[in-house]
């Protein structure tokens, strides 16, 4: 009868350990793998991480190869991608407000989906200039999220993309007032234009 070995020692550690400790392997004369299972484990993580960090070096370089390559491509993908996080800050900012002023809001995903787009044509919806992210401070030509109509909140169909100074200019007015004003300074310049006394538009 063939003796049963209880313990086998490792050929990677050198460790005499129980035969439980060794995986299972057909082709072997004991019908056991020759390391142990703890010898295999650490091969895999060590092969895992091998792997893991070759799979970044390519991706580096494949990415560094585009930026040669395709410089404009590189660019732009970048530049995407500020603009995406430059949208959800302003976002974030926007609807903390309108939490704490108890502002109807839809929430931040649903908005950034429905405004991305848009933010990236980098042009008011109004007066169609085009629109500059510039530092932290609003200039005239920063983009800005306005409400349409104030009350209805930062709801889809109730938000656009505008530049500063006509968010501005469009402050809280309707439409009607905004008619009342435009009326009211079109008349008011026709008596100069009238007169001839100055170039106006
Ligand atoms: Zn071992
Ligand atoms: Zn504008």
């Amino acid at each position: 009868m063939e003796e049963v070995k209880e313990t086998k020692i490792c050929s990677k550690c050198s460790i005499e350990k129980s035969v439980d400790e060794f995986g299972v392997r057909k082709d072997t004369k004991d019908g056991l793998n020759s390391c142990c299972k703890e010898c295999i484990r650490i091969r895999s993580k060590m092969q895992y991480a091998k792997d893991l960090l070759k799979s970044r070096e390519l991706s580096r370089l494949r990415s560094r190869k585009r930026a040669i390559n395709y410089p404009d491509y590189t660019k732009q993908r970048k530049r995407n991608s500020y603009d995406n996080n430059r949208l959800m800050f302003v976002l974030k900012n926007r609807l903390n407000i309108a939490k704490k002023e108890n502002i109807l809001h839809d929430n931040k995903e649903i908005l950034y989906e429905y405004l991305k787009d848009r933010w990236n044509r980098h042009e008011c919806e109004i007066c169609h200039k085009r629109l500059i992210l510039g530092d932290k401070f609003s200039k005239d030509n920063s983009p800005s999220i306005d409400r349409i109509v104030p009350e209805l909140g930062y709801v889809i169909d109730n938000i656009s993309i505008i530049c500063h100074r006509c968010n501005r200019i469009k402050n809280d007015a309707t439409w009607q007032e905004h008619l009342m004003i435009s009326n009211w300074q079109k008349e008011k310049e026709e008596i100069f234009r009238n007169r001839n006394v100055v170039n106006l538009t």
